[in-house]
């Protein structure tokens, strides 16, 4: 039986990884793709400290997976299916897709969170190349630039409020007559004077040469379409913790993992870390951040096992 098993190498996974076997925890981590997480499919990260200059998301995260094979992390591939915690002795058992079951005294969930992309044409094509997923991390890379915002919930807008900052002007896009997002931050965003609303409408299509150029719009009650020309667009629709694994118990109602200010899920000895867990602000920096203090308490918990 393993001290640790750690599900996801991302940065809280890799971070948790490192962090547990400098503590001497006898650990393995658990990957369904290659090592990275999102990461892997950013293109600069420039919020990241301890880089004068933007370092390319894939050479951040291949540092990290380099370091913690260097201090001797095992990673494993597979995908894990089920996380149970067994009455008998109170150890947990990890069940991989393809490759059987492992046993562990402690389990820290680190598989972060997918977001939800668009199904329209030129969606694929053109991320990291004018598309992006998250204001904060490529919002200061449009400065006077024209971009669309996709989307009307709480999230679109506290990062529409953040590109206000940057961009010269903002066409905010939703499929209804009605933003989701509180009133407190539609006032916010609209008193800056540089957005333009595009209600009931739907994305059509997004083109360019190479990168994002135009977007094409459909409103969906009177059927007329629309082409914008624009530099970038954030398609900012929520996103979904890779939550399918776990018990029910550890799960909120906004479908993702309940955690204590320690990482610490409802389930003692079970520990989330990164973009899975409630709260989670989804920045590299965090998701390292929340990895290291779940390997530190799991740490805790294991040697409190042995007493
Ligand atoms: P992830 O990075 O999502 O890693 C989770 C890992 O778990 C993945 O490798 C996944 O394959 C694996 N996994 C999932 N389920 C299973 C399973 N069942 N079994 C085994 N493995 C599993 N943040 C910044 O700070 N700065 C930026 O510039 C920035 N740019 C971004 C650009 C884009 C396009 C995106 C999408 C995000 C960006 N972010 C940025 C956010 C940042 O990438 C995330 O906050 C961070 O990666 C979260 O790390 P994590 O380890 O929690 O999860
Ligand atoms: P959300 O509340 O689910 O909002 C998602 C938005 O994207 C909605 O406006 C939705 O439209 C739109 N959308 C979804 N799929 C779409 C598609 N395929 N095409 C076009 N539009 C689409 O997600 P969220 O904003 O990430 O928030 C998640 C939770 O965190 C919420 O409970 C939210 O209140 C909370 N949160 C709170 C704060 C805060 O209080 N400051 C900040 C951030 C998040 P519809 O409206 O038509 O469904």
């Amino acid at each position: 039986m393993k001290d640790l098993i750690i599900i996801g190498a991302g940065p809280a996974g890799m971070t948790a990884a490192i962090y547990g076997i400098r503590a001497g925890l006898d650990l393995i981590l658990i990957e369904r793709l290659s090592p990275g997480g999102q990461v892997v499919n950013t293109y600069e990260v420039e919020n990241y400290p301890g880089f004068v200059d933007p370092i390319r998301g894939w050479d951040l995260v291949s540092n990290m997976e380099k370091q913690a094979r260097r201090l001797g992390v095992e990673i494993k591939s597979g995908e894990v299916v089920s996380v149970r915690k067994k009455s008998e002795n109170g150890a947990f058992s990890v069940q991989l897709e393809d490759d059987g079951v492992l046993e562990a005294k402690s389990v820290i969930a680190a598989a972060g969170a997918t977001y939800r992309k668009l199904d329209v044409p030129g969606v694929e094509e053109f991320v990291g190349k004018g598309i992006s997923f998250c204001a904060t991390c490529d919002g200061a890379f449009f400065k006077d630039r024209i971009i669309a915002v996709i989307g009307g919930g709480n999230s679109a807008l506290e990062e529409v409020h953040f590109l206000t900052k940057f961009a010269k002007k903002i066409y905010l896009i939703h499929r209804r007559d009605r933003l989701r997002a509180d009133k407190i931050l539609q006032d916010r965003i609209f008193s800056s004077g540089k957005i333009e609303q595009y209600m009931d409408s739907v994305v059509e299509s997004i083109s360019g040469n190479g990168s994002v150029e135009m977007l094409s719009l459909k409103n969906l009650k009177t059927g007329k379409t629309a082409a914008l020309d624009v530099n970038g667009v954030f398609i900012l629709i929520g996103f979904d913790a890779n939550i399918d694994f776990l018990p029910d118990a550890v799960i909120s109602e906004e479908r993702e993992v309940i955690v204590d200010m320690s990482m610490k899920t409802p389930l003692p000895g079970l520990f989330a870390a990164g973009d899975i867990r409630s709260g989670s602000k989804r920045q590299i920096v965090m998701a390292a951040s929340d990895g290291a203090t779940a390997a530190m308490e799991a740490n805790e918990y294991i040697a409190g096992l042995k007493q």
